[in-house]
């Protein structure tokens, strides 16, 4: 078999880009390290033992043109500055299009705007639990206190001013409670934990499970309702987040809720080590669509291949979309591209092996993913 066809597709093909988020100043008291993994604390400090560590600091001392040590690589960011190593990073990942998510918190993070020196598109999406708490912070103008009613007008008044900006909603649920979201939540119950929360924290976090649910729920009801999609955090994160309650099944009820037949939500993160159940999801409901991020470049090589192959074993190949989930810095797009581009030949290549598509089908298959899907889903122009 001839993959010459399949090889220059890939190389060629300049990618949309659907999650990622804004970088941040070099000095920054998020450390460089931090694109290698996602530990936090003491485990920080065996980062540089792994698999996906050794791979992507020598991708990126190649592509700088200095020695393969985290040193050499930092001493290189500094004196080069975040300008330059941005168009170094933009340049050779070739991504026309980039939707941030523009609700991370990290030191000396760079507003979006900047980020259009390097990427000719760019989108952006509402992190629905992190607009509620700037709302809840802000207070009502007259300095009333909040119920649930002024809260809930508040909120979607501010979504429906944004709507026509953004391409999306994104919620990180995930990171509060888990996926196992309460469909049933009631409006007293939302109210109650409305309460509890204004009591406890100052500044105000949603950390309560029956609001975030609550907030979840109204977010993607309004999603629905203005055909927006909404991303939603599954798999893999930092130690904020119980992994066991990341996974994709537990949206069952969501799912299964007539309400939201109609809704368009997007699993994140490769769903990684959830996969398989996602790829599964994906088949079954029309509302799941997936996203194959951060599993590229955060894994070894053996382990980007297989989640990726876990993902497409059943999934509507018209409902998987590329991302890097890059943040903070520009290596992480660089590398998402890079080892995207690579795995999704392997991968492409392997199914046309196994007999499961022809090689023209499999170049169909690659524009799809790393930006026809996108490009629909989002509405967006590239
Ligand atoms: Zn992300």
């Amino acid at each position: 078999m001839d993959f010459s066809e399949l090889r220059k597709a890939i190389e060629e093909v300049e990618l949309v880009d659907g999650h990622a988020h804004n970088l941040v100043a070099l000095d920054s008291n998020f450390s460089f390290i931090h694109a290698f993994s996602l530990a936090h604390g003491d485990a920080v400090a065996s980062t540089q033992h792994s698999l996906p560590f050794k791979r992507n600091i020598r991708d990126i001392a190649e592509l700088y043109g200095c020695k393969s040590s985290l040193e050499a690589v930092e001493e290189y960011r500094r004196v080069s500055g975040l300008e330059s190593i941005s168009s170094t990073c933009f340049k050779a990942a070739r991504i026309s299009t980039v939707i941030f998510d523009d609700g991370i918190v990290l030191d000396k993070i760079i507003d979006t705007e900047w980020h259009k020196t390097f990427t000719p598109h760019v989108a952006t999406l509402v992190r629905v639990e992190r607009l509620a708490e700037k709302i809840l912070n802000e207070g009502l103008p007259d300095g009333s206190p909040w119920t649930l009613d002024s809260f809930t007008n508040a909120f979607l008044s501010k979504l429906e001013s944004v709507s026509g900006e953004v391409v999306g909603l994104k919620s990180i649920a995930a990171y509060y409670f888990g996926l196992d979201i309460n469909t049933n939540v009631t409006k007293q119950e939302a109210e109650e934990a409305l309460q509890q929360v204004l009591a406890v924290w100052k500044p105000v976090l949603v950390a309560n499970k029956n609001l975030v649910d609550y907030i979840f729920l109204l977010s993607l009801e309004f999603a629905q309702s203005h055909d927006l999609p909404m991303q939603i955090h599954t798999g893999f994160g930092d130690r904020g987040l119980n992994l066991r309650l990341s996974n994709p099944l537990y949206l069952h009820n969501v799912l299964e809720d007539k309400r939201f037949a109609k809704c368009r939500i997007v699993l994140l993160h490769t769903s990684y080590p959830f996969s398989k159940e996602a790829s599964y999801l994906a088949s079954l409901y029309s509302q799941v669509y997936l996203d194959f991020g951060l599993a590229i470049p955060k894994l070894s090589v053996h382990g980007m291949i297989s989640a990726v192959k876990d993902l497409l074993e059943q999934a509507p190949l018209n409902k998987v979309m590329f991302s890097t989930d890059a943040y903070a810095f520009p290596e992480l797009f660089y590398l998402g591209a890079k080892n995207a581009r690579e795995v999704v030949f392997t991968v492409l290549r392997d199914s046309c092996i196994d007999g499961d598509i022809t090689v023209s089908e499999a170049v169909e298959v690659a524009k799809d993913l790393f930006a026809r899907n996108s490009i629909n889903f989002y509405k967006i122009a590239n």
